[in-house]
């Protein structure tokens, strides 16, 4: 079967002055299934973001796509703006970290969300006022008709933040797009407009794109699991598969953080941090930072490709695939 969304060796980055190439995210391939929730874990840095700006289309202009494909039914690279306008707006809804690169300052938050509909829906204006406050409802905001007359500045980051996942609920999308949606908020809210997006998503069937960094949304809201590292992916499969059996050093370093291996009340950290884009070299990111580096294979010289198990994980160390790790570790 094909997927929703389909990313094949995408591969982002930028020329410098001299004429080098920088690469930012290094032959990136995703899928994504009919209603699942993919999360794309990894540092800060790692990739994620602009891995999912550039299959939106929404890349910085300093970057370029120097290689691969995006399929959502169409091919979107290459495709024009007045394509990729439309496809965000009624296939693609999207919440990133902070809600004023969504909402406009300068607009009623109403008028905002009944702008979206607007653009890709024919509603007369009393149909379109009542949805904007269905909306405004369904994603908890109470008194939503009255609300809805307010500018963004009025509300707070948790109201705010309900809102743009109104808007990006507003054409009932098939994809949702969520880039670390509750990081910039108050941690006493964050878990409650998790569950919000979540609760919106599920309501509409839509398949989700969660980047994240934080495990804990991870095994909560995953179905599947792709984990980067200096802008390739190194491991995925299902939450499961990732949870009670990953492989990659980097992947068992991220679960040993969560599960505070370094003893009790201090937070694990992997030592070291990952190569500057500018600096990466041919070999493994992540051989500097593992411990396992060298066991078998040329971590220090080859990119170890990602390479698929029967199972439907995918591996980038050989070593790992050589080795069972696990076993190594309890001995
Ligand atoms: P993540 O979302 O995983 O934290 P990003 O995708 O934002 O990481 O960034 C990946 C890499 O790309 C980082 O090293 C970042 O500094 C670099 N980068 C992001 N945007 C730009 C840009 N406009 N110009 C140059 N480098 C960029
Ligand atoms: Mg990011």
């Amino acid at each position: 079967m094909s997927a929703l969304l389909e990313i094949t060796d995408l591969t982002v980055g930028y020329e410098t002055a001299a004429g080098e190439r920088v690469v930012l995210v290094d032959s990136v391939s995703l899928r994504l299934e009919e209603g699942e929730v993919l999360c794309l874990v990894g540092e800060s840095g790692s990739g994620k973001s602009v891995t999912m700006l550039a299959a939106l289309g929404l890349l910085p202009p300093a970057l370029t796509i120097f290689d691969g494909s995006v399929k959502l039914r169409d091919e979107l690279v290459g495709a024009d703006d007045e394509t990729l306008r439309r496809l965000r707006g009624a296939e693609l809804g999207m919440v990133f970290q902070d809600p004023m690169t969504t909402l406009n300052p300068v607009r009623r938050v109403g008028t905002q969300i009944g702008r979206a509909l607007a653009v890709h829906q024919h509603l007369d204006a009393r149909t379109r006022k009542r949805r904007v406050v269905e909306l405004l409802a369904s994603v908890g905001i109470p008194q939503a008709a009255e609300r809805a007359r307010a500018y963004p500045h009025q509300w707070s980051g948790g109201m705010r933040q309900r809102a743009v996942i109104a808007m990006a609920m507003a054409n009932d999308p098939a994809v949702l797009i969520a880039d670390e949606p509750t990081t910039a908020l108050d941690v006493t809210v964050q878990a409650q407009l998790m569950e919000v997006l979540a609760q919106a998503r599920a309501r509409s069937g839509a398949a989700m794109v969660l980047i994240t960094h934080d495990l804990g949304l991870v095994a909560q809201y995953a179905d599947r699991v792709a984990i980067m590292y200096a802008g390739r992916v190194v491991e995925s499969g299902t939450v499961w598969q990732i949870f009670d059996d990953a492989a990659h050093p980097y992947t068992r370093g991220l679960q040993a953080g969560l599960l505070g291996q370094a003893g009790a009340g201090r937070a694990y950290a992997i030592p070291g941090s990952p190569p500057s884009p500018a600096k990466r070299t041919t070999g493994c990111g992540f051989a500097p930072r593992c411990e396992f580096a060298g066991k078998s294979g040329d971590c220090d010289t080859t990119v170890p490709p990602l390479v698929a198990a029967l199972d439907g994980r995918a591996l980038a160390c050989p070593p790992a695939l050589a080795v069972p790790l696990r076993e190594d570790i309890s001995a």
